[in-house]
């Protein structure tokens, strides 16, 4: 799907610099300060949402190819924003997600959270 002229983006960091090159070339970047990039993502996952809205959880599971395209696209838009967000930050997105695991699955060890979808502060103490 990617367009033949399109260069090949193949890690966060060449997505990061190729959002950079985009915003740069049209004089974007007293735009996106992070509160408008937040905005922008709270939009675009509310765009994302679009598509499933209405839809059984089975029929969610089968979009047919027009929705999987739209879902497609914004998802695209999710990453780029929040890719341009966390540039802005100077946040390493795949260090803070790893981060953000690390300390998720101390909140929902597998022994209690396995199975089940309560809430962290919902799970058996221990005494
Ligand atoms: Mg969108």
């Amino acid at each position: 799907m990617r367009p033949m002229n399109s260069p090949r983006i193949d890690s966060l960091d060449t997505l990061r610099a190729r959002i950079r090159a985009f915003a740069e070339a049209r004089a974007w970047e007293r735009y996106h300060t992070p509160k408008n990039l937040v905005m922008a993502l709270t939009v675009e996952v509310a765009e994302l949402q679009e598509p499933f809205q209405w839809l059984t959880p089975e029929q969610s599971q089968a979009l047919d190819p027009a929705q999987r395209e739209a879902v497609r696209q914004e998802i695209a838009d999710v990453l780029i924003y929040l890719t341009r967000l966390a540039d802005l930050l100077d946040i390493d997105l795949l260090d803070a997600a790893a981060h953000k695991l690390d300390i998720n699955a101390r909140k929902y060890p597998v022994e209690k959270a396995r199975g089940n979808a309560l809430k962290y502060s919902d799970l058996p103490q221990d005494d």
